[in-house]
């Protein structure tokens, strides 16, 4: 069978359900088979009311208390109840499903699966199904739950695939195998599952596959990137001990040995291929100012790529104050840049040596003389196209070298698979002197108690205050404060305190003024939405308080309580939780570890399937199955991938492969 063949062409996908489903990305047939169940409704293994968690639930009990009402929106009816086993009782709701009231007997026992999840400031069971207890025994335990697309639900992706049902037969074995049909009878077992067991061991050999694929990407950037060319960069010792001695400090160990890899890396005619990772605060801008004051002795230019206006700027005080006693030319080029014709009229003839911008760097008309060296902060942060932009501006026939940086750290099993063609540094030490940042959970009853006399504390003391909300504008329909409203809730409390608020639709040119006001000390509470999150360095803050911390990940809230303590003074991170819930498990780990690369690895064993992308590029890398954690899988697969790629004869054999793993190569490299 031709899995390249359009939707189209399956039983039962006519034009209208063929829309959406491309719509949704599910183009092809391949991509049909591959839309794997998110999750498998099990009745067989309810959880005790007591042990409930947010997400998706299986419970096991008796119904009470039934009512039905009008909301107040019209054409919405509410259906309440409590569900109760021996351990407890928990609210259920239903929107627009007023049968419900008339469907069940009250003293018998149900099945209940659905989403366990906070409505209206409580947490209750929203929308579950149920089924009669009595009834189960009858249908299959098993059955698998699609992500809804659109005006496809589960159901309706289940309908799907069982009108394809006799066409597993004719998938093509994909990778090299030992037994033949081990793909077919894979995607078979994840789409109708039979046991729990045979669910793991298919989606296991899926997760397989797709690491081959990954890790095969990999290896062969690695091999193209050992074809171009670059400017090999010489390394000036008498310089760069000059520079060195003329710092305030003394460079970290980590900062001596990841600039020395560099400095090594960058003599070579291949072009580096570098992620420098280090966790926030850890010092990489001077790593970076060497590399780029080594690139301009050589002759030749630096471009520097940050994801924010305020970023960019940062990097450009830091680095022309550094830089420019050595007589290199550094110039900043954002949105907000004026006169940017004559600016990059100097880019082009060669009179500017560093230029550091945002994305308004990449577009055509930024020409470069001599461009050899490319640094990207947060490199994460830009998609694959934007950071080729940058890489295709050096002289024709040459590629230039690239330096990453990265704060969010990137787990040991990612770097083999999904970022194998790369050499990687690590800052893996803070600069001397840093305080440890105290974090603690607090719950929103508490803040009056516990935290207004901290914040009273810290600024008296002159310090200043970080208060991060999720929102830029209050929304009736969810619990979180908006940054305005929190700001004039604090501003009424402590009235003689200066509070500003910043957020992410405000002109870049007001950004810079209100973070420049924070820089400079002028400002006591800075109320920001997570604009703040990258890079920014005021090393007075020493508090930071995250409000509704549930709704942000580890890496980020690690990111944005990176902002506090980069001075010498004692930090805290506040993250505030609703009173009604016992913290999750990411915030009980963020409040025992400072230490980004330990956290990295269990945000990785936390997260569901796809989710960890966000640690890589924006959406680029679609995962089917969250195998990245799986170390003695990779191992397997790293193993046969060498073995694959002995033969050459393979990549003309398994042309599926070599057409499905270009996408893969694309978002693996990094240039
Ligand atoms: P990040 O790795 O998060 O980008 P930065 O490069 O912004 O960190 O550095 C954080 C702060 O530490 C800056 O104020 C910088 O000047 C300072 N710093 C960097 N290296 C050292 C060092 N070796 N000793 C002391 N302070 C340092
Ligand atoms: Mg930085």
């Amino acid at each position: 069978m031709d899995l390249t063949l359009s939707v189209e062409n399956l039983k039962g996908v006519g034009p209208k359900t063929a829309e959406i489903l491309k719509k949704y990305g599910i183009r092809t047939v391949r991509d049909f088979f591959y839309n794997l169940p998110r999750d498998y409704e099990n009745y067989e293994q309810p959880v005790s009311i007591s042990e409930i968690r947010p997400g998706k639930i299986v419970i096991k009990g008796k119904i009470d208390q039934i009512t039905t009402r009008r909301a107040r929106r019209r054409n919405l009816t509410v259906t309440e109840g409590i569900i109760s086993d021996n351990t407890g009782s928990i609210k259920v709701i239903w929107f627009n499903q007023s049968y419900r009231t008339r469907q069940f007997t009250p003293d018998k026992e149900y099945y209940f699966t659905g989403d366990y999840e906070l409505k209206n400031g409580r947490y209750s069971l929203i929308s579950p199904s149920a089924a009669l207890v009595t009834d189960i025994d009858t249908i299959t335990g098993l059955s698998p739950i699609y992500v809804a697309h659109g005006a496809l639900k589960s159901h309706d992706f289940r309908r799907l695939i069982a009108n394809s049902r006799d066409k597993f037969s004719l998938i093509p074995d994909l990778l090299p195998t030992v037994k033949p049909k081990t793909r077919q009878n894979a995607l078979f077992g994840a789409h109708f599952p039979s046991s729990m067991q045979s669910i793991k061991d298919c989606r296991n050999y899926l997760a397989y596959e797709e690491l081959f694929e990954l890790i095969l990407a990999a290896k062969l950037n690695k091999r193209e990137n050992e074809k171009l060319k670059s400017t090999p960069i010489n390394f000036n010792l008498n310089e760069v001990k000059d520079f060195l001695a003329r710092l305030p400090f003394t460079l970290t160990n980590a900062q001596k040995k990841a600039a020395w890899e560099i400095i090594q890396n960058m003599q070579n005619s291949t072009p580096m291929n570098r992620l420098l990772q280090g966790d926030v605060g850890s010092g990489k801008t001077m790593v970076a100012a060497l590399a780029a004051y080594e690139a301009v002795l050589s002759g030749t230019q630096v471009a520097l790529l940050a994801p924010t206006a305020i970023l960019a700027q940062q990097h450009y005080n830091t680095l022309k104050n550094t830089l420019e006693p050595f007589k290199i030319t550094v110039a900043l080029l954002t949105g907000a840049t004026k006169d940017k014709k004559n600016l990059k009229t100097n880019i082009k003839n060669g009179k500017i040596n560093l230029v550091i911008g945002t994305h308004a760097l990449l577009t055509d008309d930024t020409e470069f003389n001599n461009l050899a060296l490319v640094i990207i902060d947060e490199q994460h942060r830009f998609g694959v196209e934007q950071r080729q932009k940058l890489m295709l501006k050096s002289p024709s026939g040459l590629a230039p070298h690239l330096l990453a940086m990265t704060a969010t750290p990137i787990p040991r099993s990612l770097q083999l698979t999904i970022f194998g063609d790369l050499d990687v540094s690590i800052l893996n030490e803070l600069p001397k002197g840093r305080q440890p940042i105290t974090t603690k959970i607090l719950k929103e009853t508490d803040i009056r108690e516990q935290l207004y006399p901290k914040i009273t504390e810290i600024i008296k003391s002159g310090q200043q205050v970080y208060w991060i909300c999720k929102a830029i504008d209050d929304d009736p329909r969810t619990e979180t404060t908006s940054v305005k409203s929190r700001s004039l809730n604090l501003q009424k409390l402590f009235p003689k305190y200066k509070i500003e608020f910043l957020h992410g639709r405000m002109k870049p040119a007001e950004k810079d003024e209100i973070m420049g006001r924070f820089k400079d000390g002028k400002t006591d509470i800075l109320v920001s939405t997570t604009v703040v999150e990258v890079g920014v360095d005021v090393p007075n803050a020493n508090l930071m308080i995250i409000e509704n911390a549930e709704n942000y990940g580890l890496a980020q809230i690690h990111q944005l309580r990176g902002r506090v303590g980069r001075g010498d003074k004692a930090a805290f991170c506040y993250l505030l939780t609703a009173s009604d819930m016992n913290p999750s498990r990411r915030l009980r780990e963020l409040e025992k570890s400072t230490d980004g690369f330990h956290l990295a690895e269990i945000d990785l064993k936390l997260r569901g399937p796809g989710e960890i992308y966000g640690v890589l590029q924006h959406g680029a890398l679609d995962l089917r199955i969250a195998s990245l954690s799986d170390t003695k899988l990779i191992h397997r697969a790293q193993k046969d991938v060498a073995e694959f790629l002995q033969n050459p004869e393979n990549m003309l054999k398994y042309k599926e492969l070599m057409n499905t793993i270009t996408k893969y190569q694309q978002i693996t490299t990094l240039n």
